[in-house]
């Protein structure tokens, strides 16, 4: 152990990360620990970056200011959507692609999964000015530090309050009811993530690369009208956030937004770079991160949203689910040791959908559908104590007749604000393992699987709903 350091800060002192230059330094930070959980996929990044979760949206390059809207979106790949005359700057400012596939999806490579159709519930985002990228991921994935570093200490112009990361442009809610952090890496970057449930360090921390630094959840705000009142649910599914920024004195707060992918066209052509004088390099560590089978730090044993700690059983794996859930009776996410088809396609038989979810209780193998957010699906939360992030929404909008979803997360409950004090309104019934009574149905042991279901299947969106021509013009 001695050895390695001394090696490795030997290695260090030889090697300074140059003016100029930047050496790639970032770990995928999202890990994957089972298919069914964060809709896993082995695409690969040729670069480096690896998504184990599926990209949903990605960071703008035509982008001057964060969360504003141009009406133009392009990728790292120089993919661009675009407002036009038949579809202007509607929903949230998603576009579809507008060369060289006009109304086509975005590819970026094959790693993109969202809709470029808008930011509608259930369909992924792919928004105008976007800092960051989205990664497909159910809520209670594990978030790991993508490299070392320091929880970053700023005090938020808005508030006066120090935050743990860098305000993103939306400076009303800071740092905290956006479940917000940052590592500042001490080489001139930031990363941030967001939309985090639950976030394991405060200001100041020291963190090592690739220690677990939360899990993920569902913070996207309710959408106001001009007079701040809460007008629908603004449903965006379960994801996660990751931004890059890097020091840079004329942008606020000292930071500008770069692309960890960088920029695949000509220099002189990204949009991005001609805004921040920043040129965007690839910072993903090549071959880093293959699309890991298992976290890199093991889940904290108090983690509320999932069971990965499954108890010591035999390392015997099992192809078949129906024997595999014998075997270890009762587990909240299929471990390793099941090592069929994801899903299995008994499951996805009986449920009709290629889109599922399975577990195992008492023995039996059960299955859910829950939609493309895979919401029905989740652990609840049972607690009758209103969230951190339930409490700051009826502060900020007092005798609100409900709590929009995105801020209830998976509660049980939906709630309501009382002046500026949470109440609930209603509460849903769960099984003993906090799962919705209802959503999981038992999957009985088929005689003949006569369906085969792709092994990645499970990344699929379900069809969209409106006309099919909508999207050509
Ligand atoms: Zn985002």
């Amino acid at each position: 152990m001695r050895t390695i350091f001394i090696v490795v800060a030997f290695f260090f002192a030889l090697a300074p990360i140059a003016e100029g230059a930047t050496t790639p330094f970032l770990d995928f930070p999202l890990s994957c620990p089972s298919a069914t959980q964060g809709k896993c996929s082995a695409t690969g990044y040729i670069k480096g970056a690896y998504t184990p979760a599926s990209m949903i949206s990605v960071l703008d390059h035509h982008m001057e200011k964060p969360y504003g809207d141009d009406g133009v979106v392009t990728a790292f790949t120089g993919e661009e959507g675009r407002a036009t005359a038949s579809k202007p700057k509607v929903n949230q400012g998603c576009y579809p692609q507008y060369s060289p596939n006009p109304g086509k999806s975005f590819s970026i490579m094959g790693l993109y999964i969202g809709s470029n159709d808008g930011c509608l519930a259930d369909q992924g985002l792919n928004y105008d000015n976007h800092p960051a990228y989205d990664y497909k991921a159910q809520v209670g994935t594990p978030v790991y530090a993508a490299a070392s570093g320091k929880v970053v200490r700023i005090v938020n112009k808005a508030t006066g309050f120090p935050g743990r990361c860098v305000p993103k442009g939306v400076e009303t809610g800071g740092c905290g009811i956006w479940g917000y952090v940052g590592i500042d890496h001490g080489n001139g970057y930031i990363t941030q993530y967001g939309h985090l449930s639950r976030i394991d360090f405060v200001s100041g921390d020291e963190v090592k690369a690739g220690a677990l630094i939360g899990l993920t959840g569902q913070s996207s705000p309710p959408k106001k009208d001009k007079n701040g009142k809460i007008t629908n649910l603004y449903n965006v599914p379960p994801h996660f956030h990751f931004e890059v920024l890097k020091e840079n004195a004329g942008s606020p707060y000292g930071y500008a937004f770069v692309d960890p992918y960088g920029w695949e066209g000509s220099p002189k052509d990204d949009p991005l770079e001609k805004a921040t004088g920043i040129p965007n390099v690839q910072l993903w560590k090549t071959g880093a991160q293959a699309n890991p089978a298992e976290p890199k730090v093991s889940v904290a044993p108090n983690v509320p949203l999932s069971s990965t700690a499954a108890p010591p059983v035999s390392a015997q794996t099992y192809q078949n689910p129906f024997a595999y859930c014998k075997a270890v009776v009762t587990i909240d996410m299929p471990d390793k040791r099941y090592t069929g088809t994801e899903p299995p396609p008994a499951v996805a038989n009986a449920l009709g959908h290629t889109a599922v979810t399975w577990r195992c209780a008492d023995g039996q193998v059960l299955g859910c559908y829950g939609g493309a957010s895979g919401r029905a699906c989740e652990k609840m939360q049972t607690s009758r104590t209103p969230s951190h992030y339930i409490v700051q929404f009826c502060v900020q909008n007092p005798n609100s007749d409900f709590v929009p979803m995105a801020w209830i997360g998976n509660s049980s409950s939906t709630w309501k604000c009382n002046g500026s004090v949470p109440a609930i309104l209603k509460t849903y019934p769960v099984d003993k393992r906090s799962f919705q009574v209802g959503s999981w149905k038992p999957v009985i042991t088929p005689k003949l699987i006569t369906t085969q279901v792709p092994p990645n299947s499970t990344t699929a969106l379900p069809k969209r709903t409106e006309p099919a021509g909508r999207l050509v013009y």
